[in-house]
């Protein structure tokens, strides 16, 4: 396969290669592992979600190849026996179509998180035009188009070089379902890059809120370019986890497993570590206000974060010395 060969953005061929390996964790693979949960297509609620049906066969996929104007396409890959042999083909199509048919693939799946994530803001002809501008940016500017402006390449060389500490919390409320999500990420100084909380649904314990969290933690990291973090966590159900192989047949073993291997592809060196609930305040406090918001995610980097967000760092320090 050459897909690491492939002139695509980073992101598009980690994901290429995923959906190569069945690596992607969709409803039906997740409930193959032993997980109760609901197989029905997100988009369309009517037949399972495998590989297949997401990307190939369900109506709205379908309605996205065609305003793609890649129908002819979809017809010929749905003769592939299997999800390389399918990568396989589309890598052989002239650079314009393939650039398409994997930038595609790849907004669809991103339309179906949102989806899941409870954001359903999308219709096939505005992802088309959304996939379209992304190929034509990375047709005109290449790699520079996947660091956006010069600001950010030189913030992603910095952040790239020094470990950065990520403290994460997840919090539950009474409503079993509901929860929230902080996380508050520092350099090497202790000082605070930037913060995030949201909110989550259906959750059903308090260690996958705290392993959803680490998810979201870990994805804000990857996007910010940071290539080497310290994960800090007040659970010690969650360092286990992801630091062993111990709880992976449990009730979250699919996320456990997700984690470590976002975490391998993603960085050159990530540590998961516990630290005292003392230590850990900012990140819950963020939970705690991430449950209350509606938005599924808020990006509240320093100069914007609430005045908690700075009095708590002051004393998160002040415990760890004090
Ligand atoms: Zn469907």
């Amino acid at each position: 396969m050459t897909i690491w060969k492939s002139e695509c953005p980073g992101k598009v061929k980690q994901f290429l290669w995923r959906l190569a390996h069945n690596s992607l964790p969709h409803r039906w693979r997740i409930e193959r592992r032993g997980m109760e949960i609901d197989t029905l297509c997100p988009m369309c609620g009517r037949l399972n979600e495998d590989g297949a049906h997401l990307f190939l066969k369900c109506k709205f996929a379908k309605s996205l190849w065609r305003e793609m104007q890649l129908n002819e396409e979809r017809e010929r890959l749905l003769a592939c026996d299997g999800p390389k042999e399918m990568i396989y083909n589309i890598l052989k199509l002239p650079e314009e179509k393939k650039l398409k048919c994997v930038m595609m693939l790849w907004a669809w799946w991103d339309v179906r998180n949102k989806e899941i994530a409870g954001e359903p803001s999308w219709n096939p002809s505005y992802v088309a035009r959304r996939v379209n501008v992304l190929v034509e940016d990375w047709l005109r500017h290449g790699l520079n188009a996947q660091l956006g402006s010069q600001d950010k390449t030189e913030c992603s060389v910095h952040l790239g070089q020094e470990v950065l500490q990520i403290n994460v919390d997840g919090s539950m409320r009474e409503n079993p379902s509901r929860g929230g999500w902080g996380f508050i990420i520092k350099d090497a100084k202790g000082q605070p890059v930037g913060a995030v909380a949201g909110h989550m649904q259906h959750i059903s314990d308090p260690l996958q809120a705290e392993a959803t969290t680490c998810l979201q933690g870990l994805y804000a990291a990857e996007s910010w370019g940071m290539m080497r973090v310290q994960v800090q966590t007040d659970s010690l159900n969650l360092v286990q986890a992801l630091n062993t192989r111990d709880l992976d047949l449990a009730a979250n073993g699919v996320l456990f497993k997700e984690i470590r291997c976002f975490a391998s592809l993603n960085f050159n060196q990530v540590v998961f570590s516990f630290c005292p609930r003392a230590c850990n305040k900012v990140a819950d406090a963020l939970a705690s206000f991430g449950a209350e918001s509606d938005l599924i995610a808020t990006v509240m980097w320093p100069d914007q974060a609430p005045e908690f967000v700075h009095g708590l760092v002051a004393s998160d320090c002040a415990e760890l010395f004090g």
